[in-house]
């Protein structure tokens, strides 16, 4: 066999990106007060701000949208929409909803009250932010590995069971039932092994509470397994993410991640516990429970594209661009989240910027550097993103200063990554020459949005 792993597929259909000078770029991240979330998209030539709903379709995704079913009740597309899923899952309930955060929404409203607390390996920020609107407290149990960022571990996504045991002693009353994402976005798209998944459940059972995943990964997540834990390398993806799905008595999904579509998501349920007030506020938040968030369309293109996420070939090569482009960091002496997770790479910027102070915010010059050198937008998880300016005037800052690289599914190509690996060596060798910036103007919640910024 070649040593090269090929996309595992060819363009049909062609979306051409546009290459733009250095002098245009300075203009307009100029015009975006050094913010590249307020560039158009059109300007960026490799746009790796997020993998969420950005991938492309396959033309058998494009095919089943012309099958849509648009019936108000009862539609064609639902049911089939529904043997997908009860096949992958095993759970008998499935509601339909129009992205990951309405899943979280919907199932939270039915299942928690203020005062709750909900423990997690890591909490994506919706659905934190879903939680703590409700006044329930969202905790994050992730292992102690799964924060050291250049430490190497199989599965950096798990969960401290024991601490989990030990919050199950203490605060039981207060916990309605516990969760797993799987991979751990938070933590740099690391997965969670399956010893993992079955202790986690098998501690909250014994405690009589729920397990609900976290699955917007779901697929990758079993790649990781089948690559990484004894025992899982003969079995199918499919088989690896059932035997996931069987340890839970719910999951929230958004289906713009490993369900390969550009909208839409879902709730599973394995009982009635949860279903009533979940279907009833379905009605009153999202829709009628055949349909939900959706359109005929797109719960066809879902049905599709559910099972084309669990592609083998698809997923080895998924994975394996991520590492290759780890590679490629690695060769240029650029500093980078160990191992490379699913969907993303997760540049340390302080390796490129080392002498730069954090009240210049390395990790936000470093994006904007990458935009200036070479057309490409990541994003800033760092002092912008976590840190806070306080009443006094002050701030506090976050304890890493990352630009995530994200990459929409079936997008780009081998000779992308080489294109930004070069971009990215180049920005090191000019580091002396990058500047930081300060800021100009901030809303008081989710600053990095829309703030804008001047050089300093
Ligand atoms: C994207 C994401 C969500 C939220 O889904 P949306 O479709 O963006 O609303 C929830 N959890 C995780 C882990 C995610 O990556």
């Amino acid at each position: 066999m070649p040593k090269t792993l090929i996309e595992p597929f060819r363009i049909k259909s062609i979306e051409p990106i546009r290459v733009t000078t250095r002098a245009e770029r300075e203009r307009m991240l100029q015009a975006a007060q050094l913010n590249v979330f307020k560039l158009r998209a059109e300007d960026v030539l490799i746009d790796w701000l997020t993998d969420s709903g950005t991938g492309a379709m396959s033309s058998r995704q494009w095919g089943a949208i012309m099958e849509g079913d648009e019936s108000y009740a009862g539609a064609r597309s639902f049911y089939r929409l529904e043997r997908v899923i009860r096949d992958l899952t095993g759970m008998p309930h499935f509601i339909p909803t129009h992205q990951g955060r309405a899943a979280e929404k919907v199932l939270f409203t039915a299942a928690c009250k203020a005062g709750d607390l909900v423990p997690n390996n890591c909490h994506f920020d919706t659905t934190r932010a879903n939680l703590e609107y409700l006044g329930v407290e969202a905790l994050d149990l992730v292992i102690a590995e799964g924060l050291q960022p250049s430490l190497v571990h199989p599965f950096k996504g798990n969960i401290d069971l024991a601490r989990l045991e030990a919050l199950l002693h203490k605060d039981a009353a207060r916990i309605p039932f516990g969760m797993l994402t799987v991979t751990n976005n938070t933590g740099g798209g690391q997965p969670v092994s399956m010893a993992n998944i079955r202790d986690c459940a098998a501690l909250l059972h014994r405690h009589g509470k729920p397990f609900v995943m976290d699955v917007c990964r779901f697929a990758e997540n079993a790649m990781f397994i089948k690559m990484r834990e004894p025992g899982y390398e003969n079995k199918t993806v499919r088989e690896i993410a059932q035997e996931m799905f069987s340890y839970a008595d719910g999951a929230t999904m958004s289906a713009k991640k490993d369900g390969m579509v550009n909208i839409g998501g879902f709730i599973v349920l394995r009982d009635e516990r949860w279903l009533e007030p979940v279907r009833n506020g379905l009605i009153l938040m999202e829709g009628f429970p055949t349909y939900g968030g959706m359109a005929g369309r797109d719960l066809e293109a879902l049905a599709v594209g559910l099972e084309e996420g669990m592609q083998e070939d698809y997923l080895r090569y998924r994975l394996r661009t991520a590492e290759y482009l780890g590679e490629r960091l690695d060769a240029a002496g650029v500093g980078f989240v160990r191992p490379t997770g699913g969907h993303a790479v997760y540049i340390d910027a302080r390796t490129v910027l080392p002498e730069m102070p954090v009240q210049h915010y390395p990790a936000w010059a470093l994006c904007n550097a990458l935009y200036l050198e070479g057309g490409i937008r990541g994003v800033e998880v760092g002092s912008v993103m976590f840190g806070k300016r306080l009443d006094d005037g002050t701030e506090t800052y976050h304890s890493m200063e990352l630009v995530r690289l994200a990459f929409p599914r079936r997008m780009y190509t081998q000779s992308h990554f080489d294109y930004a690996a070069e971009v990215i060596a180049e920005v090191k060798d000019k580091a002396a020459s990058i500047r930081g910036v300060r800021i100009t103007r901030q809303p008081r919640q989710l600053r990095h949005f829309t703030a804008d910024f001047e050089w300093v």
